[in-house]
């Protein structure tokens, strides 16, 4: 702050640029529109069915043509992209309905591309939801407990982003944690010819107890333990940065730090450090809190969440991936 030279009073008077929005608006430093944001979905299989997510208002799973229309609506608004994340009919111990290839969220990637070739698809690589378990890696229990793997974990995960490539997704987003996934999934890409294809890793993403509503919708809940040995300790900040590091030299394309609204200081720290794409991630418990004020009456849902998006932006997130992207879409249409 000591190179910012300031004038004084009376000669400064901020308030005379903050008279009017029309006064206001030139000199705003930071812009929110829909373009930035990416309304993340959930698959299942069935027909015309959509599931309420009791803890999320306004969000479900959703099977694939009511997906598709809910896709459609979020593009009409000039959302740009869509996170996919899957529900598979069956679960197991090595999550094969990650990679199989008519997988739900491989089936749901085909039809985005077919019926609305211009929206970004994006697709969360991981495997939890297709783990009997429910942890993102595979499962070694022995008498000391059971473990999460990580060397064998990124087989299974490198094969899941190339399944999505083969699928069509436009980039791939692996939200697992263990160590060395970028490198794993960009090796697979390249050797199954999707060298084209990015990847968005989430790079900082903090064991958090914001998580809690999402796990209800994509029923993925570990059975036993949580998720600690993997994502990170929310005390640490320059862990997150040399996470980053990690998965920018593995050759990650775009990084995120998840949740967003309470790691602002991490986005910001990200994006000085690294000036690389930076993406937010605005997770179910910051969505339901505000869902839930407003409800009772007690916030303005419109105002509380564009202005919590604008400091996203202001932190320095260039994507934010949020629930509310067609609320905010269509609030930020009106003016
Ligand atoms: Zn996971």
């Amino acid at each position: 702050m000591s190179s910012i030279s300031v004038g004084q009073f009376p000669t400064c008077r901020p308030r005379r640029l903050r008279q009017s929005a029309a006064l206001r608006r030139p000199v705003a430093e930071t812009r929110l529109s829909a373009a930035e944001l990416i309304y993340p979905l959930f698959v299942r299989g069935g027909r015309r069915t959509r599931i309420a997510i009791k803890a999320m208002p306004g969000v479900f799973q959703l099977s694939l043509d009511e997906m598709l229309k809910d896709a459609r609506t979020a593009f009409e608004l000039g959302v740009p992209g869509v996170l996919l994340f899957g529900i598979p009919a069956r679960k197991d111990a090595r999550a094969s309905g990650a990679y199989a290839r008519n997988g739900i969220v491989q089936q749901a990637v085909r039809l985005l591309k077919k019926e609305l070739p211009e929206l970004l698809v994006v697709t969360d690589v991981c495997l939890c939801e297709y783990m009997d378990h429910g942890h993102c890696g595979i499962v070694h229990r022995s008498a000391k407990g059971a473990k999460i793997l990580n060397d064998s974990s990124l087989t299974l995960l490198a094969r899941t982003a190339a399944s999505h490539a083969e699928a069509g997704a436009d980039i791939v987003a692996p939200s697992d944690m263990m160590d060395g996934r970028v490198r794993a999934i960009r090796a697979e890409l390249d050797r199954a010819g999707f060298e084209e294809t990015p990847i968005m890793s989430y790079a900082a993403k903090f064991a958090s107890a914001y998580y809690g509503p999402f796990r209800e919708a994509a029923e993925s809940t570990p059975k036993f333990g949580d998720r600690r040995s993997y994502q990170m300790d929310a005390a640490n900040a320059n862990e997150a940065l040399r996470e980053v590091a990690m998965d920018i030299a593995e050759g990650a394309d775009i990084v995120m730090v998840k949740p967003a609204l309470a790691y602002l200081d991490i986005i910001q720290r990200v994006k000085t450090e690294f000036r690389y794409p930076t993406a937010a991630y605005h997770v179910s418990a910051e969505y339901s809190m505000i869902k839930a004020a407003a409800a009772n009456g007690w916030v303005d849902e419109r105002a509380v969440t564009l202005e919590t998006l604008l400091a996203m932006r202001r932190a320095g997130a260039d994507i934010i991936i949020t629930y509310s992207a067609c609320d905010a879409a269509r609030w930020l249409k009106q003016g």
